[in-house]
């Protein structure tokens, strides 16, 4: 076994990447890495043979190599099953002269799945070492809540409890949420916006008395948050399956380079694309796509990242960030493990709200990651012509992606651009891109009058929701959720 996990901030204390799952964050608030990516490299000829689950096992069995052969197999099998649409999983689908890697053929329509699917399978795994039960404790704005619903749900010995600002989600959102099916997973809606949600959830995580009463039932809190290891890791699997997938239509040849278009806001979907490449996979370019949340734009430009400005709220809601928390382990790997600079870096953003890194550090990532941002404006127009020109319905993230790449000027290296979401997820934001006006329209009238429009099908995960049934109705003031936690944790822990 090789790959023992520490903080970017402080290289000394180790632990196995299961210890790395269940704790999620490292103890000094730094990000757990593993000094030995990229020792080794894997066989891309063996990759472009096989298919996304052995892929999967492939990538996760060299990044959590202390989980066995059996552990990982089970896993995988749980995890990309028949919840998914295709048997490919990721499917890679041709958009005029690139590529589309569609990642939102899971079970709630959007590319977290590919992650949430497999965190609950890791930890669930992982906790069998101490024996505690695990409570995923997150507060959403709409789309994790649900992935991670689905994930946890009726997976041994852990639990999900989901609070997200009652009336400030979408419909289909919404009913998602509360028509989630499991012994072991919690709804509750909370009067306030996201924001109040989430200052109180990190109460209830540093909340001691809470911690004791629950650890005496044996009951230990965690999130699902994208800095786990175990949401990371899974998503490296995609960038060699979706390479496999281009050299067994032949489009690039075997060991050819290609690049990557990412649509990015917290930094750990294009971060895998990055470990794909120390792991060997040609990876020419990795293209950071943002909205008009432009703080990546303006790091990977100027090495100084400022998070002091206006948030905007843009029709690609999970990309509204100003704080890209996975973009720590890029400072961590491309300063070649300095976990000090790491350290003084993140104490000037805590502090000052901005940093700038060191010259060569700017320049190191500048030889992989270029950037670009597109604002709601021309996401619209990019959705509008995507449609118009292609015939290839695309939701406003995607967009986002696609509106960079067209900026980008082409090195005759082909081009996989991700592609996030279901349009359908977005329904109402896609038709009005399309000139459609949608005021006074529900969820479910929008999905009709976009099928309709289109001639396309909504995704059989968000249609049926007309049929499902109603099983969470809890609403509450912020001030009771703790109570509400602990709950949960006496139902479903008994
Ligand atoms: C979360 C999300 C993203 C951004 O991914 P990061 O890993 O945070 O960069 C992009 N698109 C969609 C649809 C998402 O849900």
């Amino acid at each position: 076994m090789s790959h023992f996990y520490h903080s970017t901030r402080n290289g000394s204390d180790v632990v196995t990447s299961k210890q790395a799952i269940l704790q999620g964050l490292a103890p000094d608030g730094g990000l757990f890495v593993t000094d030995a990516l990229g020792e080794r490299k894997l066989d891309l000829g063996r990759v472009a043979g096989q298919d996304f689950h052995a892929n999967a096992r492939m990538v996760l069995g060299e990044l959590l190599d202390d989980y066995s052969a059996e552990e990982l197999s089970e896993s995988v099998a749980a995890a990309y099953g028949a919840q998914w649409d295709t048997p490919a999983v990721t499917p890679v689908t041709q958009l005029g002269d690139s590529w589309l890697l569609e990642l939102y053929h899971g079970p709630t329509c959007a590319f977290k799945d590919v992650a949430l699917q497999m965190l609950p399978q890791l930890m669930s795994r992982a906790r069998k070492g101490d024996g505690r039960n695990v409570m995923i404790v997150t507060a959403t704005s709409g789309d994790t809540g649900k992935a991670a619903l689905d994930g946890f749900a009726d997976v041994e010995g852990t639990g999900v409890c989901v609070f997200y600002p009652w009336g400030k989600v979408s419909d289909i959102q919404h009913l998602q949420m509360v028509t989630q099916k499991g012994y072991n997973v919690a709804v509750c809606g909370i009067r306030g916006n996201f924001d109040d949600a989430q200052t109180e959830v990190k109460q209830i995580f540093a909340d001691e008395p809470l911690a004791e009463r629950l650890a005496a039932r044996n009951v230990v809190l965690s999130s699902a948050n994208s800095i786990n290891v175990g949401r990371l890791a899974p998503q490296v699997t995609y960038y060699f399956d979706a390479y496999a997938q281009l050299v067994r239509s032949g489009a690039v040849g075997l060991g050819a380079p290609v690049e990557f278009c990412v649509p990015t806001g917290n930094f750990g979907d294009v971060l895998a694309g990055y470990f794909a490449k120390c792991l060997g996979l040609p990876v020419a370019r990795l293209i950071v796509a943002s909205n008009a949340n432009n703080v990546l734009t303006d790091f990977i430009t100027t090495g100084t990242y400022d998070r002091r400005r206006p948030f905007v709220k843009t029709i690609s809601p999970s990309m509204d960030i100003l704080v890209s928390s996975n973009l720590e382990r890029l400072l961590y790997y491309a300063s070649d493990g300095d976990c000090e600079l790491v350290a003084s870096l993140m104490a000037d953003l805590a502090d000052k709200g901005c940093y700038t890194v060191p010259a060569a550090l700017k320049a190191r990532i500048g030889e992989t990651f270029s950037c670009g941002f597109a604002d709601d404006g021309r996401t619209r127009a990019t959705i509008r012509s995507a449609w118009e020109d292609q015939h290839k319905l695309v939701d406003p993230h995607t967009a986002v992606a696609l509106s960079v790449s067209a900026d980008q000027p082409a090195a005759g290296v082909p081009r996989v651009c991700l592609s996030t979401a279901s349009p359908y997820k977005f329904c109402s934001d896609v038709l009005g891109a399309l000139g459609v006006d949608t005021s006074g329209m529900n969820g479910f009238a929008c999905m009709d009058a976009l099928a309709h429009l289109t001639g396309t099908e909504a995704p059989r995960q968000l249609s049926s929701l007309r049929e499902s049934e109603l099983l969470h109705d809890d609403v509450c003031d912020t001030d009771r959720m703790p109570g509400f936690v602990e709950s949960v944790c006496a139902r479903v822990f008994l």
